[in-house]
């Protein structure tokens, strides 16, 4: 057996060395923890009373291109205690957002005020990047085995930023063996470099009369543009170098954004198997996936959608009679 997906009700016998395959795709990062998420998609939100009216917009249309693609749902806050708070950034500081609905309470997801000179596309997936934060991805950057795939340079990066480019000990990286250098999620390689603008040389990072850091800023007539080799903070390592002045994109969700959102917002009908998850088995939540697939097809209730995540599935050779679509989340599954 071997099909690009599978994906049929089964009455499936798995032989030795079933073959379960699916497109190729690249990764993203996120929450450690299915608490770090909203649950059931469900994320209120409420705007401070000082917002700037005008920006409203911008930020509902970044919210849908996220509900788009998975069982998400953005509805104004009615008195519950964890909530998406949306607020003003500050004269000339950029958007920011806090990650996931963390430990609760107020999440604070800071607009920047003046949009002058950006494309609408450049604000639609600006902030689509913020809101991924809101729902829980962190940066691309910061998983914990970034260092396989890329090489960050602390001494070219402003070291007030070093905060964003420091490894998120408690994220997860997907999959497990690959960078998503197409991710909306992803840093391009000048952001924060000290060739743009080198705001230590005149205050302190938390000086509130110095300039505020604006990452696309180029205030010296010599940018991180112009020589990328010689400021870029962020190096891809081989063989992924053809990515290096592509990655850090705000003009799309790429392939792994929507399959990651997707699977930790998922439709109630889908679970997931996963043979070494970084996770005790579980109820079969992306999170907490069933480790083996004869307690997945045996735990799992009639007509899942059933997420295999590649690997080789020993002793899994077997009749398997409930209807459930099974399918590769990427790769190739072995079961034998
Ligand atoms: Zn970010």
């Amino acid at each position: 057996m071997n099909a690009r997906y599978l994906s049929m009700p089964v009455l499936m016998t798995l032989a030795a060395s079933c073959l379960i395959t699916a497109s190729r795709v690249e990764a993203g990062t996120y929450v450690g923890t299915q608490a770090e998420l909203w649950p059931n998609g469900v994320v209120p939100y409420e705007w401070a009373p000082d917002f700037i009216a005008a920006n409203q917009q911008y930020v509902l249309d970044a919210m849908a291109v996220w509900e788009g693609v998975a069982n998400i749902q953005f509805v104004p806050r009615n008195d519950e205690d964890d909530y998406v708070l949306i607020q003003n950034a500050g004269e000339g500081a950029g958007s920011n957002a806090r990650v996931g609905r963390g430990e609760g309470g107020a999440r604070t997801f800071n607009i920047r005020e003046s949009w002058s000179g950006w494309s609408p596309s450049a604000i639609l997936y600006g902030l689509a990047h913020e809101v991924g934060h809101v729902l829980g991805f962190h940066h691309s950057h910061q998983r914990p085995d970034r260092d396989l795939y890329i090489d960050v340079k602390y001494e070219r990066i402003n070291d007030c930023k070093y905060g964003n480019f420091d490894i998120d000990a408690g994220s997860l990286g997907w999959p497990r063996d690959r960078m998503d250098f197409d991710s909306i999620m992803s840093y391009g390689q000048c952001i924060f470099s000290t060739c743009n603008y080198d705001l230590d040389d005149e205050c302190e990072c938390d000086d509130e009369e110095c300039p505020r850091w604006a990452g696309r800023s180029c205030a010296e007539e010599f940018c991180c543009s112009d020589d990328p080799s010689i400021c870029a903070g962020l190096d891809i390592l081989p063989p992924n170098e053809s990515w290096q002045a592509s990655m850090g994109q705000r003009s799309h969700l790429s392939d792994i954004d929507i399959q990651l959102m997707s699977f930790l917002y998922p439709p109630a009908d889908w679970k997931f198997v996963e043979n070494d998850a970084p996770s005790l088995p579980g109820s079969g939540s992306f999170h907490r996936p069933y480790k083996t697939l004869p307690f997945a097809s045996f735990l799992a209730p009639e007509d899942t959608t059933l997420w295999i995540v590649p690997d080789t599935y020993q002793g899994s050779a077997n009749v398997y009679d409930k209807p459930m679509l099974w399918k590769a989340t990427h790769g190739v599954v072995v079961a034998e």
